[in-house]
């Protein structure tokens, strides 16, 4: 969805990339300290997923009902009548939302926000310079993490054509799900790619992702000793893929991999629930349990090879 548009003069304005957040200082999205951008939009529908605000390409009006204060000034300001009050009650008409983030403007409780946005390449990149410092001390740099970058490829490879060429170290977090040619766009100027892997059983995969996991597993094979690094991430969920066996399938499959580094697990919490909530959205994984600290040790050394 990389977007090229027309400014003045008819110059050719820089690619703009839809994104929810950039976050800076991470630890955990490659090695050292990180800029993480993250891509909005995603093709997967994983009933564990934290960040349910990634997954529309649109924009997403979050509404957190315990902090409205009732003023009213989101119902007088909203052009759509997207905002009422019943029985004392606030309603949001959300299929009437056309996400102009009028309301969240004007709402001093904070009980409102607008997620998602089109971000030009130069400003992200003016984001990404200011820590060129702590990338230089830590071996960090920009990971482009999502929602799912690799659906927005030409974007993605101007921005990490631009590191590139300013020293700054590259990494992409992807599911996997995208054509084989995104993956070949972004290559080049990629230091580290971060491959969710969720299950190798397709059934299982196609019941709690929605989609196979055919092409994810094709495109991960094509990963095989490319000059990339590869760190493979599990997210460890209790029921669909928490068992030495589940485990040790995936390392089984990328273990003779000379570019894999390493074989992380993700455990599965319950983090984002209150997002669903904000979102209007139905939290699906309420019953799935927390993985055992305990269990999450062993299967660690199981990923690191130590059977
Ligand atoms: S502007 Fe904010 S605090 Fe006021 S009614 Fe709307 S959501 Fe509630
Ligand atoms: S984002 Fe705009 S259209 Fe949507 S509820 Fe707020 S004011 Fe109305």
């Amino acid at each position: 969805m990389g977007m090229t548009k027309r400014g003045e003069n008819n110059k050719v304005c820089a690619t703009e990339l839809n994104i929810f957040d950039i976050q800076r200082f991470s630890w955990v999205d490659g090695p050292g300290i990180r800029t993480v951008l993250f891509f909005k939009g995603c093709n997967l529908d994983c009933i564990w997923c934290h960040n349910p605000e990634s997954r529309s390409f649109d924009r997403d009006l979050l509404f957190y009902a315990d902090r409205c204060i009732g003023c009213g000034k989101c119902v007088d300001i909203c052009p759509n009548g997207c905002h009422a009050f019943s029985e004392g009650r606030h309603v949001v008409r959300r299929e009437r939302c056309a996400g102009c983030g009028k309301c969240a403007s004007v709402c001093n409780a904070e009980a409102l926000e607008i997620v998602g946005k089109a971000a030009g390449v130069d400003d992200i990149m003016e984001e990404v310079l200011e820590d060129m410092e702590f990338y230089g001390m830590s071996g960090g740099g920009l990971t482009l993490s999502g929602g799912e970058p690799l659906l927005q490829p030409e974007g993605c490879f101007e921005i990490l054509e631009r590191c590139k060429k300013r020293g700054i170290h590259t990494a992409v977090d992807t599911a996997g799900y995208v054509e084989w040619s995104s993956f070949e766009r972004v290559l080049p100027v990629t230091d580290y790619i971060l491959y969710d892997v969720k299950t190798l059983d397709d059934e299982v995969h196609k019941k709690v992702c929605g989609v196979s996991n055919r092409a994810i597993i094709r495109n991960l094979l094509n990963l095989k000793d490319r000059d990339v690094n590869l760190i493979v991430r599990i997210p460890l969920v209790p029921g669909v893929n928490d068992t030495r066996e589940d485990v040790l399938e995936i390392v089984g499959l990328v273990g003779g991999f000379d570019n894999l580094v390493k074989v992380e697990l993700l455990p599965f919490h319950k983090l984002g629930r209150s997002k669903y909530e904000a979102l209007g959205l139905a939290y699906r994984a309420e019953k799935i349990p927390v993985p055992d600290r305990e269990k999450v040790c062993a299967l660690r050394q199981h990923a690191a090879g130590k059977r």
